[in-house]
C-alpha cells in the first residue's frame, strides 16, 4: 500500500464517514463513493407526500465510548444532533443522516455511484461499475476501505479474488419498516413500544413527528420483528404496508390513514459480528469497517470506521 495515494472509501454511512473524516484530518486524500442518492446509509430520513418525513432506518443512537460521546456532544452543541426520549438516546437533526453529512462536510463524496468491481492495477486499485464502466474518472487508489454490509463487501472482494478473514461470518437480520401518517392522536414522545416477543409482527413503534427538528405531524414508524421480516422478505412493499398497518391498528389508536408505505432493509441489524474493531490487509490495501465488526449500533459502526482509519495511518507511519 503506497503511503501518499488517495484512499477510496466505499459506503457513506456512519462507518465510512468516520473513517473518511479521521483520514482527512490526518492529511490523507480520500474519495467516498455511495450507491445511494445521499450519504447516511441506514441513518436515513425518507420524504413522503405533502412534506411528510420518516426516520425509517436507525431510530436513535446511544453514546458510551468517550470518543463517540465527544463527537455527539459536539453535534449537539452545533444542532446536528439532539437528545430524544431520555435514556441516552440521540437523533440527528433535522434528519437522521445529519451527523453523517457533518462528518463528510468538505470531503470528496460521490453519491449515486454503485461500485461493482475492484480492479487491481499494479499496487493500486481502480473502481468500476458492475458493467465495467470506470468510476472516479478511472482514478487509482492506494487503498480501498469497504464499509457496505458484509454480503455486499464480500461480493466486491470475491470479484477481485481477495478475502478478508472473518468477513464471511457476519450475519444480519432483515427488517421491514412501516411509515404511516394518520389523523388520529399523536403517540406520546419517545419510543412508544419495544416488543421483544419473537412471534410479534411489530417489534418497535415510535411517533416520528414529535422528535426534535421534525414537523410535529402524526407520523409513525414501526419496525417489523426479525422473524416476521424474514418470513415476508420477498413480499411486495404495498402488501407488507397494508398488513403491518393492520397489525399496528391492533396496538395503537389510528385515525384515518393518510399515507402508508413500507421499506425493506435486507441487512438491517447485525446478528453475528466479526468481534474485531475492523479488518485490514495492508499488503492488499483493503479494509472493512462497519457495524458488522462490533455489532448492531450506530456507535459501533462509528468506532469501527475510526479504528480502520487508525490502522491505515499506523501502517503509513
Ligand atoms: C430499521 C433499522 C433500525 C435501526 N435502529 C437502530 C437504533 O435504533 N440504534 C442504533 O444504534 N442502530 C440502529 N440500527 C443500526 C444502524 O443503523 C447501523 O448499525 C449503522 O447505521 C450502520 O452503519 P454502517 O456505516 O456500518 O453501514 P450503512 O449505514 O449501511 O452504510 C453502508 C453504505 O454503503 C453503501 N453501499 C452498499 N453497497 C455499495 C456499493 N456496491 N457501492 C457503493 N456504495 C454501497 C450503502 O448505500 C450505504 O450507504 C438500525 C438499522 C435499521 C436498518
Amino acid at each position: 500500500m503506497s503511503r501518499d495515494g488517495t484512499i477510496a472509501i466505499i459506503g457513506a454511512g456512519i462507518a465510512g464517514a468516520a473513517a473518511a473524516r479521521r483520514l482527512y484530518e490526518a492529511g490523507r486524500r480520500v474519495t467516498v463513493l455511495d450507491k445511494g442518492r445521499a450519504p447516511g446509509g441506514r441513518m436515513a430520513t425518507r420524504r413522503g407526500p405533502d412534506g411528510l418525513r420518516f426516520d425509517h432506518g436507525a431510530q436513535y443512537f446511544t453514546a458510551r465510548d468517550p470518543r463517540f460521546i465527544a463527537r455527539v456532544d459536539d453535534w449537539t452543541a452545533r444542532g446536528v444532533a439532539a437528545p430524544w426520549g431520555g435514556a441516552d438516546r440521540h437523533i440527528g437533526t433535522p434528519g437522521m443522516a445529519a451527523p453523517v453529512r457533518d462528518l463528510l462536510d468538505g470531503l470528496d463524496v460521490r453519491c449515486g455511484r454503485a461500485v461493482g468491481r475492484l480492479v487491481r492495477d499494479g499496487r493500486d486499485w481502480r473502481l468500476a461499475e458492475a458493467d465495467g464502466t470506470a468510476l472516479s474518472d478511472g482514478a487509482a487508489f492506494s487503498a480501498v476501505l469497504l464499509t457496505c454490509p458484509s454480503p455486499q463487501s464480500l461480493a466486491l472482494l470475491d470479484g477481485a479474488g481477495q478475502a478478508l478473514p472473518g468477513l464471511a461470518e457476519v450475519a444480519y437480520a432483515a427488517c421491514w419498516t412501516l411509515m404511516l401518517a394518520h389523523d388520529g392522536p399523536p403517540l406520546p414522545g419517545g419510543p412508544f413500544r419495544e416488543d421483544r416477543d419473537p412471534t410479534a409482527a411489530i417489534a418497535w413503534i415510535a411517533g416520528n413527528g414529535d422528535k426534535p427538528g421534525r414537523d410535529g405531524s402524526g407520523t409513525i414508524v414501526a419496525h417489523a420483528s426479525p422473524a416476521w421480516s424474514r418470513a415476508n422478505l420477498e413480499c411486495g412493499a404495498d402488501d407488507v404496508a397494508e398488513r403491518l398497518a393492520t397489525a399496528l391498528r391492533a396496538i395503537v389508536p389510528l385515525g384515518e390513514i393518510r399515507h402508508r408505505a413500507a421499506h425493506r432493509w435486507r441487512y438491517a441489524a447485525v446478528e453475528r459480528a466479526v468481534g474485531e474493531a475492523c479488518l485490514f490487509a495492508p499488503d492488499a490495501g483493503l479494509g472493512f469497517a462497519g457495524d458488522g465488526c462490533l455489532g448492531p449500533r450506530v456507535e459501533f459502526a462509528y468506532l469501527s470506521g475510526l479504528a480502520l482509519a487508525e490502522r491505515v495511518l499506523a501502517e503509513a507511519a
